[in-house]
């Protein structure tokens, strides 16, 4: 008898609870992947995590290897296709075990779903481990035993609860007898791939735990005492750029904890830095908890339900002017072209970007949602979609409709010199610092092919302001005559309390 792990968005061998437990059984270990060709066609997915994964792969079968345990990896055309895959692998392998770590959002749950009935079917033991968070779904409630909506009172509990917890990441799964199977090779893990778009983003984002684990190291040895001042400014890099590894599991969120914990002495508050990159952790996993609470929002839906009626434009022309960062305001055109060019945008950006998109362009979420998942080499679906729905006003603990970043003076705020500007619309690079920000209001106006502002920024936050009001249940509290987010008492430039950022 042997175990089958199937691996998914958790390309590691340490603390992956699915494959510690498969370990622990002792009998031999087989490790499954599926790539499914549907879901890279149904659901958007960017050439360059694809590519991340296939990197991962080939690391992870030399390393599992090691262990004596065998990767095998299956292609299927349809996700109907996956259950019967995987039952007739464990029928051919003698499979008694099967395990899993979960994924949320609610087509994978179902997809769970049927390979958990097909493989009981045939007298596999299934089991499910919780990995993708530090806490599971459904254990962080309100007195009434309800999920939070809002994130301020969430992490309140979160907090607690998770101090309560060991919070130790799982060891490597133990060192089996013998290899059950041949592991596949170099390639049938690019087999795997052919035919599709992939795009190799490997020096920014070299593959593998080692290196997940070695920028975790640095960032909390170096960057995370200052995280709080730094983590707003695009030009420096100041966050931990942990995100495309959390993304596809070369990173576990308890092992990012630990470093943390494991610095300060088991201070959750040590410094500002070091409480501001927890929060950021726990923004993280609110959102993968929101899609099990409220999965309406894997359906398109909005979170809100009264915002199903704002009347989104259909503007093909302006979103590809957004999408090719020549919208002509400066920060904008600049964040579009770091994500283009290196499948990943700083958090700030996003949040602007965004805003403008369906704050300005009165475009909606949805199509922005879509098209960063096909470019972002971090591309998560909870995160994406409540960041975008966050800064959409549709989601829960949305930013207030009234609230409107202002990407001018956002710009002149956490860009003060335009370094970042410079450095991704070269066309400005000539500008003076002042000018740089908004360079059709420079006496000279824009250089030669700059373009002027696609949209009036006063005009369209005025029309956007009083569309979200005529929708009826516009959140209580808050001013019309309210711009950015409010600074973080005490930060001068951080974001209110109920900001993910
Ligand atoms: C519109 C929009 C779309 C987004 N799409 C994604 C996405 O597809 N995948 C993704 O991982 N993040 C997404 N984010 C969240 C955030 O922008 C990125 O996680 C962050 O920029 C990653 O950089 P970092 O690893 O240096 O983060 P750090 O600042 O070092 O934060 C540490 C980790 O915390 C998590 N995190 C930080 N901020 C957030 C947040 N606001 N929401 C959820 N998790 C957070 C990430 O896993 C990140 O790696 C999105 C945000 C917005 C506004």
């Amino acid at each position: 008898m042997t175990a089958l792990v199937w691996l998914r968005n958790d390309l590691r061998l340490h603390d992956n609870p699915a494959l510690h437990a498969a370990a622990e059984l002792r009998q031999g270990v087989i490790a499954v992947y599926v790539h499914c060709d549907a879901y890279v066609t149904r659901f958007p997915i960017a050439p360059s995590r694809l590519d991340f994964a296939r990197r991962h792969l080939h690391l992870l079968t030399t390393e599992l290897a090691r262990h004596h345990i065998a990767l095998q990896v299956l292609r299927v055309a349809q996700v109907s296709e996956i259950a019967p895959a995987l039952a007739r692998l464990a029928r051919d392998h003698g499979i008694s075990h099967c395990f899993f770590n979960a994924e949320y959002p609610l087509d994978e749950l179902n997809r769970d779903q049927q390979v958990n009935q097909l493989l009981r079917a045939q007298g596999v033991t299934v089991k499910r481990c919780h990995d993708r968070v530090v806490i599971p779904p459904g254990k962080v409630r309100n007195e009434a035993g309800t999920p939070y909506k809002v994130f301020t009172p969430y992490k309140r509990k979160w907090l607690q609860l998770a101090s309560l917890l060991p919070l130790r990441p799982v060891e490597a799964p133990a060192h089996q007898a013998a290899l059950p199977c041949p592991s596949a090779s170099a390639q049938d893990i690019d087999h795997l791939f052919e035919g599709q778009e992939l795009r190799d983003l490997s020096t920014p984002w070299p593959a593998g735990e080692a290196v997940a684990r070695a920028r975790l190291q640095r960032f909390v040895a170096q960057d995370l005492d200052h995280y709080q001042t730094q983590r707003d400014l695009p030009a420096v890099a100041g966050t931990s750029g942990l995100s495309p590894y959390l993304a596809i599991g070369a990173l576990s969120p308890r092992q990012a904890l630990a470093a943390v914990l494991s610095r300060t002495g088991g201070d959750w508050n040590a410094n500002a830095g070091v409480s501001t990159w927890i929060s950021e952790l726990i923004w993280r996993e609110f959102y993968q908890h929101l899609v099990v609470d409220y999965p309406q929002v894997c359906m398109h839906r909005a979170m809100q339900v009264h915002t199903e009626a704002f009347p989104w434009r259909q503007a093909p022309e302006d979103f590809a002017l957004w999408r090719q960062g020549r919208t002509g305001i400066p920060i904008i055109d600049a964040a579009m072209r770091q994500l283009n060019a290196t499948g990943w945008m700083h958090n700030r950006l996003r949040m602007l970007v965004a805003m403008f998109l369906t704050k300005n362009l009165q475009i909606d979420w949805r199509w922005g949602e879509r098209y960063f998942m096909e470019q972002l080499i971090d591309g998560d679906f909870a995160a994406n979609n409540g960041g975008w729905q966050w800064s959409a006003s549709t989601g829960t603990d949305a930013a207030p409709y009234f609230r409107i970043f202002n990407p001018i003076t956002q710009s002149q705020r956490f860009d003060p010199r335009g370094q970042f500007i410079r450095l991704w619309v070269p066309e400005l690079a000539g500008l003076s610092d002042k000018a740089i920000h908004a360079p059709h209001l420079a006496p000279s106006g824009p250089p030669p092919g700059y373009p002027a502002p696609m949209v009036d920024l006063g005009a369209s936050r005025k029309a956007t302001i009083a569309l979200f009001a005529s929708l009826g249940q516009a959140p209580a509290g808050g001013s019309d005559a309210a711009d950015d987010i409010p600074a973080a008492p005490g930060t001068g430039a951080g974001p209110g309390p109920h900001h993910p950022g």
